[in-house]
């Protein structure tokens, strides 16, 4: 576990423990990743090879009703269409990155969020987020915003915006009741019961497009193998870093994503 950090003293991101699967483990009980794919589905491709390095497994990419992509198609992928949402056995659910932001990007999140699993909030669907989707939600969250999503959810969520990064990521914690996880060079984590951490500078490579679609598709993959979103935040982080420590120099985000696996084997 990452960061097991106190209320009140942050902690620092640490490689984490994995444990290899039981002997008796099967696909389900690793984990199954349902991931929703929008209006650009190289977003969705991108979170779900990351979910698959580390360590889900199952993979499933949920398409619109009717939606054919051949960009969506893999062999090791499950392509599904929303009725795939409401499998009790997802154990986390990813949503946003190239969702879109059109209104059926918008009826694509409600019915995400509608079975109410444990959910990875990323990029479109931060900026479609409002209190009353999330009000009441059963079941654990991580949002993952960079600078911008962050400052929009804080007018979402009527948030002054004020003091550090670790304070107005507490705060949106505290009023979402995810785990919030700020993304940039300064990248901080919180939870609504106030325990945080901060993660040591990961490389500035990381400032190439898709990288934040392969964090997000870590962290929903460290939700679905274990409970605690702020102990599956702080994995996530440390797996995301050390891919780009591997993958660097110079990567393009699919290299990062391939380089999740060797990342969480450094775990093992
Ligand atoms: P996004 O903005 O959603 O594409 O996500 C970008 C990802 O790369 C996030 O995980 C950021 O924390 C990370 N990142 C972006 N720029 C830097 C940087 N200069 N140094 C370290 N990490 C960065
Ligand atoms: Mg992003």
């Amino acid at each position: 576990i990452g960061c097991a950090a106190v209320p009140g003293a942050p902690g620092i991101v640490a490689r984490p423990q994995v444990q290899p699967p039981a002997a008796d483990a099967h696909k389900y009980r690793r984990g199954l990743v349902a991931v929703v794919v929008g209006a650009m589905p190289g977003a969705a491709r991108l979170a779900a090879a990351a979910a698959q390095g580390a360590g889900a497994g199952y993979v499933r990419l949920v398409l619109p009703d009717g939606s054919v992509s051949a960009e969506a198609v893999a062999p090791d992928l499950v392509i599904t269409n929303p009725a795939a949402l409401a499998d009790p056995r997802t154990a986390a659910l990813l949503v946003g990155p190239g969702l879109g932001r059109d209104a059926a990007a918008g009826e694509a999140l409600a019915a995400a969020l509608a079975p109410g699993r444990p959910a990875v909030l990323d990029a479109d669907a931060l900026g479609l987020l409002t209190p009353a989707a999330l009000r009441g939600y059963p079941a654990p969250l991580v949002l993952t915003p960079h600078e911008g999503e962050l400052a929009a959810l804080e007018r979402a969520f009527a948030l002054p915006g004020e003091g550090t990064k670790l304070a107005r990521a507490g705060a949106l914690a505290r009023a979402t009741g995810a785990v919030v996880i700020a993304k940039g060079p300064d990248t901080v984590i919180a939870a609504p019961d106030g325990r945080s951490a901060f993660a040591l500078r990961a490389p500035s490579w990381l400032a190439v497009a898709g990288t934040g679609d392969v964090l997000a598709g870590i962290a929903a993959a460290r939700l679905a193998a274990q409970g605690d979103p702020f102990a599956a935040a702080g994995e996530a982080v440390w797996l995301h870093g050390e891919a780009a420590r591997r993958a660097g120099p110079a990567f393009a985000a699919s290299q990062l994503a391939a380089a999740v696996r060797s990342a969480y084997a450094a775990c093992l």
